[in-house]
């Protein structure tokens, strides 16, 4: 076992030099040659056409409807669900490359080696409790509870599921007497010391859940009490130099193939919901532990699928984890879909009652974003007023006036809230202010850019997904006309580009031009992507001056709109007639030049 990242820089750009792109993912795909690309069914989203395309000569690839994109290792790692070093050592074998290993700093190596011992300790650990469960006579009230709960001996063992014995030292003793020492057995989580001194393990009488990372190296463990009245009732390893709370995905390390093959993972909350999942053949799911999801989750979650379903606790704190996991989410490129669990069920129960078709069910209904936001203001709104009639009003319009317009999300969204809130359809659209008549034609005639992107009628868009887009069109258009393209980066700022991420691209292709994807930043994969995405954008579709011009008067007319979104009525008044008066400006312009480039 090795720490990731020992490889030299060099022998990894070696291997990536090596890789004959085409052949790599045309084992994946078939390709057709089109010019200096190859083109095909995507592998990554469900398509009858293709909007799939390799690059054989900068070795990349990208999808114009799903957004996946990256090098050959990249695919490698999505492909077949290997992690970063696995998947370099895989294209080295396969290229007939040699890797060289990076020589480590006395330090790193010495981490390292600490990392590895604390990992043996750990599994050492896990196996025990593995064997205590199935081999011990005190193991047949464990083994009944969870027999109960409907979970088989398969499940129960392939998740390696074991017991911690109700004795105070059995792991410490046991640990000690195989060389570990008593500061490794703490920092690994596994033994504490009492306030006269004594050290015991910090485990006893617990069902035991081993918490694996995505390779499935045990880090921790879940624990659950067994018996009536053992407090407290979970009890997980605490922080510590192996295990991360925020960045566990119980499960993970099983759910990665089925994910990479369903195009889907499902999140839910606890490690007997994912048992039974996993039971009832629902293979791609994962659970948080109870915790909110954290931003380090939801970067593991895109790595494995690109559609991700919710199936958390009905509760108030899952809600609030979905809304800003949405936001993150939409600048992932990921899709995320929302599961409304029924209050008190959890999916273990249903798939124990009711089989998988019992939870695939919820899945078929699940809601994009938007629904279940509105849903929520909805259900929270005081319809007997008037007032609160009015108030849910303006919560919703933002939310409707970000799916795509003449959807069919929209126009349920539209008669949904129309219909709770009794009142005329127009009253949910009127003034939405993000997508306004102009904006819309001047899509249009930027053209294939924006319609490259397929709007898909059931998911929806949330804000982000729209702005983005208008965002990396825009971008790429600059790469694509050169000089004058520049002139109108440089001009870009934070009004035209709130998100950090765009901003981060704006300097890139600023600092790098044509050349931009010879200097993509091996640390940041986010970065990476959008740039890849917004230089092949520029390759592959034409572009003009007058689209130029075009996108920068729409970026100029968001930041003016955000800036009136952001206004309150107590604001200066002068401040936002002129802001109006921009407005219509800005408008102006964008009429004329309309008209000049039809
Ligand atoms: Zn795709």
């Amino acid at each position: 076992m090795a720490a990731s990242g020992l490889y030299t820089p060099d022998s990894i750009e070696r291997v990536k030099e090596a890789v004959d792109m085409a052949e790599l993912v045309g084992s994946r795909t078939d390709l057709r040659r089109v010019g200096a690309r190859h083109t095909g069914l995507c592998p990554f989203h469900d398509e009858r056409t293709p909007s799939f395309s390799v690059n054989a000569e900068n070795r990349l690839y990208h999808c114009f409807g799903c957004g996946a994109s990256g090098d050959a290792i990249r695919f490698v790692e999505a492909t077949e669900g290997l992690d970063f070093r696995e998947s370099v050592e895989l294209l080295a074998d396969r290229y007939g490359v040699e890797l060289r290993r990076e020589r480590e700093d006395p330090a790193a190596e010495e981490r390292r080696r600490r990392r590895d011992r604390l990992m043996q300790l750990v599994e050492r650990t896990a196996a025990y409790y593995e064997r205590y469960l199935w081999q011990s006579p005190d193991a047949e009230g464990a083994r009944t509870y969870l027999g109960e709960r409907g979970l088989g001996e398969q499940v129960l063992r392939d998740f390696r599921v074991g017991l911690s014995p109700s004795h105070w030292d059995r792991v410490v003793i046991g640990a000690q007497r195989d060389g570990f020492t008593q500061e490794q057995i703490e920092a690994a989580g596994l033994g504490q010391r009492g306030r006269q001194g004594g050290f015991f393990d910090r485990f006893r009488g617990r069902i035991m859940f081993p918490l694996a990372d995505a390779r499935g190296r045990v880090l921790g463990f879940g624990a659950r009490a067994v018996e009536e009245g053992q407090q407290p009732k979970y009890l997980n390893t605490s922080e510590n130099e192996l295990y991360h709370k925020g960045r566990q995905l119980f499960g993970i390390d099983r759910a990665r193939g089925p994910a990479a093959r369903a195009g889907r993972v499902v999140v839910v909350e606890g490690y007997t919901d994912v048992l039974a999942l996993h039971q009832a053949g629902i293979a791609e799911s994962v659970a948080i532990m109870g915790t909110a999801l954290t931003q380090e989750q939801l970067v593991e979650l895109s790595r494995a699928a690109s559609v991700v379903f919710l199936a958390l606790d009905a509760d108030r704190s899952g809600r609030e984890a979905m809304l800003r996991a949405a936001r993150t989410a939409g600048e992932r490129g990921m899709e995320l879909r929302v599961v409304s669990m029924p209050e008190g069920v959890d999916p273990a129960e249903l798939v124990t009652s009711g089989g998988a078709s019992g939870f695939t069910g919820l899945l078929d209904s699940a809601q994009s974003v938007p629904e279940f936001q509105v849903g929520r203001v909805l259900a929270e709104a005081d319809l007997a007023t008037a007032h609160g009639r009015d108030r849910a009003l303006a919560a919703v319009r933002p939310i409707v006036a970000a799916t795509p317009e003449r959807s069919a999300t929209r126009d349920e969204l539209v008669r949904r809230v129309a219909d709770r809130l009794d009142v005329p359809a127009g009253y949910v659209t009127a003034g939405a202010p993000a997508r306004s008549a102009v904006d819309l034609q001047a899509s249009r005639v930027l053209g294939p850019h924006t319609s490259t992107v397929p709007v898909r009628a059931t998911s929806g868009a949330s804000p982000l997904d729209t702005a983005a887009r208008v965002e990396r069109t825009f971008l790429a258009t600059c790469l694509a006309q050169g000089e004058r393209g520049t002139e109108y980066l440089r001009r870009l700022d934070s009004g035209h580009l709130p998100s950090e991420r765009m901003l981060a691209v704006r300097e890139h292709l600023l600092a790098h031009g044509s050349a931009s994807l010879e200097h993509l930043p091996s640390g940041d994969p986010t970065l990476s992507a959008l740039v890849t995405d917004i230089v092949m954008l520029a390759e592959a579709e034409p572009s003009s001056e007058g689209a130029l011009r075009l996108g920068f008067l729409q970026l100029e007319l968001r930041r003016i709109e955000r800036q009136l979104r952001g206004q309150h009525e107590a604001d200066d008044v002068s401040r936002q007639t002129r802001l109006y008066r921009e407005r219509e400006e800005i408008r102006r312009q964008m009429g004329e030049a309309m008209a000049e480039t039809a």
